[in-house]
């Protein structure tokens, strides 16, 4: 259909990138990336109306999105060539053939195109020796002045690099050393860092990556005294059993494992160096708040639960709940991969397993119908019932209604 349309504009149009790259290996991708040579925009409009898609443009960068009535999406791109004024600086952007379009790419591996028009359907566009790169499993940049021109292409390389278990080319890794000792990272924007380092963290195995980021003075950048040293590994190593394992459980509440993997990231630096780090790189104020005041929250309580853990006292489910009730799971899993005791990692674990979900069975509707005055005391209340309940003082709701009216 993408052809056809093609063929009616009497525009040339391909699948390029990403999704290629992965159906060469034979992996499964369902990002969709068209180019079309010409009005990408026009292109979109014309296959949203025969093909009953929404159609979401971007006309400052010629871009669309087509949006089927099932939700699945497709980017369409005018062809288009950049070009760089400045290191690190964001490109200067014109039309052109599919080839320039493609030339503006990051690695090799990613040039790959397929043709969608009649006359050529399925030819394989192979300019950069893309092909032959996937076969010899390397990462290789397309010239010389890649990473200068984007040094967050340094970032890409080593996400892709352990993603495909692939290996940086000798001369790619050969300039991106160069590129990291004359400190051309410090071109970039500190959030367009933290977006390249956030899609690393959200690989499903992020840690081989991390150590070689540290082993290429890559995370050195994000702060120097950021490094996986021997205790932070093990630090990543537990946060990525912890997270498998609360991924198993399927709560039903998802988690953000990126957050936990910076948690332990951050875990070699001291309050003031995590907030210049947060400052440096421009992190949104909900993930500011997260990783400066909140990550002392979880340090504090964590080391309370294990000094009372220490006191040889067996706590109940209630205290347990209330010494635990206001942290994210994110922060939760980080708690448990970080203490080094054994029976408040246990609590932690039966915290997340099976008290943080209790609530109570009656609500403020049945405390109204008791006569009872709207206010605060209405969480109070609840709160206690929930205490009763996750220390077995209360199974049923008429024992919660027994409790209240006492
Ligand atoms: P993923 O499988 O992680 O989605 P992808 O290859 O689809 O990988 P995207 O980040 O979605 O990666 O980017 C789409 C395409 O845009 C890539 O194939 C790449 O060629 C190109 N691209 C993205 N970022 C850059 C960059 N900084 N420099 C050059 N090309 C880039």
């Amino acid at each position: 259909h993408i052809g056809e349309v093609g063929d009616f504009l009497g525009q040339n149009v391909f699948v390029v990138g990403g999704f290629v790259r992965d159906l060469l290996l034979r992996q499964e991708n369902f990002d969709i990336d068209v180019v079309v040579e010409g009005d990408g925009i026009g292109f979109a409009e014309e296959f949203g109306r025969r093909h009953g898609c929404r159609v979401r443009a971007h006309r400052k960068f010629a871009t669309a999105v087509l949006v089927f009535p099932d939700g699945f999406k497709i980017d369409v791109a005018s062809a288009r060539t950049e070009y760089y004024l400045e290191p690190g600086a964001l490109p200067t952007v014109e039309t052109a053939s599919i080839k320039l379009d493609l030339y503006r790419r990051d690695f090799t591996i990613n040039t790959l195109a397929i043709a969608m028009n009649r006359a050529h359907f399925g030819e394989l566009l192979d300019y950069f020796g893309g092909q032959s790169d996937l076969r010899e499993k390397a990462i290789r940049v397309l010239h010389n002045l890649s990473f200068v021109e984007d040094p967050t292409r340094m970032f890409r390389a080593i996400r892709f690099e352990q993603r495909l278990a692939f290996q940086l080319g000798r001369h790619t890794e050969h300039l991106l050393k160069s590129a990291v000792r004359m400190g051309f990272l410090e071109k970039v924007s500190g959030p367009r860092v933290f977006n390249e380092m956030l899609l690393i963290l959200r690989e499903p195995d992020p840690l081989p990556a991390i150590a070689r980021l540290d082993e290429l003075g890559l995370l050195a950048y994000i702060h120097p005294r950021m490094s996986c040293r021997s205790e932070i590994n093990r630090l990543l190593a537990a946060a990525k059993r912890t997270v498998d394992w609360y991924e198993l459980l399927y709560t039903g509440e998802g988690c953000q494992r990126w957050q936990v993997f910076f948690l332990c990231l951050f875990s070699g630096l001291d309050e003031s160096e995590v907030n210049q780090v947060l400052r440096h790189l421009g992190m949104p104020p909900r993930y500011a708040e997260f990783f400066g005041p909140e990550r002392e929250t979880v340090h504090r309580i964590v080391h309370q639960l294990e000094w009372r853990c220490s006191q040889r006292r067996n706590l109940s489910n209630s205290e347990v709940y209330r010494m635990l009730r206001e942290l994210p799971i994110e922060a939760l899993l980080y708690g448990m991969a970080r203490t080094e005791h054994e029976e408040a990692r246990r609590l932690m674990s039966h915290f997340v397993t099976h008290l943080r979900s209790v609530v109570s069975l009656i609500g403020g509707r049945d405390l109204q119908s008791m006569g009872l005055k709207p206010g605060p005391c209405y969480g109070e209340i609840l709160n206690k019932l929930v205490a009763a309940r996750l220390d077995g003082l209360v199974s049923t709701r008429e024992d919660e209604l027994r409790l209240v009216r006492r």
